[in-house]
């Protein structure tokens, strides 16, 4: 039976490779959805040439360049938040692709495990604010919740080797990011031109800078403990900076499986496509000979403080994570936009994190407003001079 496919945040870097992914899958998988928030230019040669059931402009400023660009078809167009909440539910949908960057994602996340569609999640800060929600949701609609994160993909294909409950423990691998090794002094003053030099991703601006903060890391362990329903005591991080180990499981006999591969998001965002089954793709194969070798060292949480804080607010839960992510959000932006320092960033969300009075038993809304707090507090912060 053809599987038909709705690929939130298509025009992004996973959403392309998504579209890279189906195509070369062939018929057995068809387009039905594709949504961008401000790349209208791409959305509309997408949908030319996958000829989707529904498009979704979320930025509503830029509905009209849109359907001028896109003319005519047969595609239906909807708009804003709300059209991406209904288009994550359609009707015609069987696999949701969460590709989205952020808390953008968070309610058609939702939408769509309300409905009942297997969730393919790459979109991983939804499961870092309000994981405890989603998973619930999920369990309650019967929905396949498939990482496509390579970590937890990893992870995901590691632990088919045992039974979830001989896990002793998560080894969650890191590349370390374009700064592995260096001082606290010595990130002071770093560029964003530096942070975005990633040294074996190819991702979205965000991302790219959470894993030069390592806060990727911090939100990944969160992601992990939601994903696979794992204390946070039993999940660690090991900084590999070939990044071909894409993450190992530890199971109680003293076993450690890991899953290997070139570092290529294709390879996971098709196994969330395919599984169970494997099929040949586009990824290339890996020579383990031409690699050579394979580190591995402990992460320095001094210098990255947001995976020290990471793994405290998982701890905490409640509304904490929600808070900890806007602020980051936040914070990421005011950085991509040159008005504060990269050391900023860890230091906006403990500022924000400090003054937060956490709920514990967090509601939809309770999250929701938490976020709302947070992404002001880092706008209240920098009018105080942090
Ligand atoms: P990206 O910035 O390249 O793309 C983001 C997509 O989201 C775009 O299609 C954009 O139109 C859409 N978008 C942005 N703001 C939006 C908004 N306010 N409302 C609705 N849509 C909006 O990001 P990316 O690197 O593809 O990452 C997407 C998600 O996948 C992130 O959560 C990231 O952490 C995760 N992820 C990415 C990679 C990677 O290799 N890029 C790897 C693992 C996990
Ligand atoms: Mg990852």
């Amino acid at each position: 039976m053809v599987k038909r496919i709705a690929i939130l945040g298509s025009t992004g870097s996973i959403g392309r490779n998504a579209l890279r992914v189906i195509e070369a899958l062939g018929d057995e998988y068809e387009v039905a959805v594709l949504t961008a928030h401000s790349n209208v230019k791409l959305l509309a040669e997408q949908v030319k040439k996958f000829k989707p059931k529904i498009a979704v402009v979320t930025n509503p400023e830029k509905f009209d360049e849109f359907k001028t660009l896109a003319g005519g078809g047969k595609t239906e167009i909807l708009c804003g938040e709300k059209g991406l909440v209904t288009a994550a539910a359609a009707a015609d949908v069987d696999i949701v692709i969460a590709a989205i960057v952020g808390a953008a994602g968070l309610e058609a996340i939702l939408s769509a495990a309300k409905a009942g569609k297997t969730l393919a999640i790459a979109n991983k800060e939804p499961l870092v604010i309000a994981g405890e929600l989603l998973t619930k949701i999920a369990r309650e609609n019967n929905v396949k919740l498939l990482p496509v994160d390579s970590e937890h993909s990893a992870i995901f294909q590691a632990i088919q080797s045992g039974n979830p409950k001989e896990v002793n423990r998560i080894i969650l691998t890191a590349s370390g990011g374009p700064f592995r090794g260096a001082t606290a002094e010595q990130i002071q003053n770093v560029t964003i031109e530096q942070a975005l030099a990633h040294p074996t991703w190819n991702m979205g601006k965000k991302i790219t800078i959470d894993s030069a903060t390592m806060m990727n890391k911090a939100l990944e362990v969160i992601e992990a403990r939601w994903l696979f329903d794992v204390p946070v005591e039993k999940i660690e991080v090991l900084v590999h900076p070939e990044s071909i180990v894409h993450s190992m499981v530890e199971f109680v006999d003293g076993s450690i499986i890991a899953q290997m591969s070139e570092p290529d998001m294709c390879l996971p965002i098709q196994y969330a496509l395919t599984f169970p089954k494997r099929v040949k793709g586009i990824t290339k194969h890996l020579r383990l000979e031409r690699i050579g070798k394979l580190t591995f060292e402990k992460p320095d949480m001094e210098v990255f403080r947001a995976l020290k804080i990471g793994y405290q607010v998982a701890q905490t839960g409640g509304t904490a994570t929600a808070v900890f992510n806007a602020a980051n959000e936040a914070a990421v932006k005011e950085f991509l936009e040159g008005k504060i320092k990269f050391v900023n960033i860890a230091e906006l969300i403990e500022r924000c994190l400090d003054k937060h009075k956490v709920k514990t038993n967090a509601t939809l809304e309770d999250l929701l407003s938490a976020d709302k707090w947070a992404r002001n507090e880092v706008k209240e912060c920098l009018k105080r001079k942090i």
